[in-house]
């Protein structure tokens, strides 16, 4: 029996795909940046595109005809560059990738897409919006993390932001052999003197290399390979069942919700 996994493009080929009428197309995109001392730049792309991976798998298996594409393993990290290494992509640098791939889609008449985000500075909502009236492409958006906040606040002490429990917990079970535990500082970070920042309604784009100290936001020191597979299984099966749904979902005028 062959290896080739038929739901992911890089993998399969001409004589295979031919086959297949496709129906769901999902873009994982990441970032490369440094995440505290001790996990990898990757992590962001990494555990996005595992996610990715195994709830394409899932999907699959429950009869949904989904094609994972290549990573996007470089976000918008502008705020970001202060550490060394890490890369960035413009916002509208993102919207032109963005812009291309959907314009692929629609040429090979692949007309649904989930773009799945694994970093928190990719904000694509506003590519939606402005890629809403271009293209007939049904486009649906699901940053990974945050689709079982029950499990985000049940399965860890403090699940932190960047490079923290959460993310570290992750990598342990994703690719153990890439974290070094023992470089991890305590992900501390400085206060604002803004009171509207302290309190939550006041943005900036942070200046990492101010906010923090190794680029850590989150204690990562409680962290475990469990923890971290509870969480990806978790996550993943949400997805899983979103890509079936998304499979099975005609493209009338009422899509995607009940016609009257
Ligand atoms: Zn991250």
């Amino acid at each position: 029996m062959s290896e080739i996994r038929d739901w992911k493009l890089v993998e399969t080929n001409l004589g295979r795909s031919e086959q297949i009428p496709y129906e769901v197309a999902v873009l994982p995109i990441g970032a490369t940046e440094a995440h505290n001392l001790h996990l990898p730049y990757g992590t962001d792309s990494y555990q996005v595109e595992a996610v990715a991976e195994r709830a394409c798998e899932r999907a699959w298996q429950q009869g949904a005809e989904v094609l994972l594409l290549p990573t996007i393993t470089v976000g918008v990290n502008e705020n970001t560059l202060g550490f060394p290494w890490t890369l960035s992509y413009k916002p509208t640098t993102i919207l032109q990738i963005l812009r291309d791939t959907v314009s692929c889609l629609e040429q090979h008449r692949l007309m649904k897409l989930l773009i799945l985000n694994g970093h928190g500075g990719n904000e694509l909502k506003p590519f939606l919006r402005e890629l809403f009236r271009e293209t007939d492409v049904q486009i649906v958006l699901v940053d990974w993390w945050t689709v079982d906040p029950e499990g985000f606040e049940t399965i860890f002490d403090e699940p932190g932001e960047h490079g923290g429990e959460m993310e570290t917990s992750v990598m342990l079970h994703l690719r153990p052999e890439l974290v070094e535990m023992e470089r991890a500082d305590e992900g501390a970070t400085r206060e604002p003197h803004f009171t509207g920042m302290k309190q939550g309604w006041a943005w900036i784009a942070r200046p990492w290399d101010r906010l923090t100290y190794n680029s850590g936001v989150g204690n990562p020191r409680s962290a475990t390979a469990e923890k971290g597979e509870q969480f990806v299984e978790r996550c993943t099966s949400k997805i899983a069942t979103l890509l079936v749904e998304m499979a099975h979902e005609s493209l009338d005028d009422w899509y995607p919700y009940e016609a009257d």
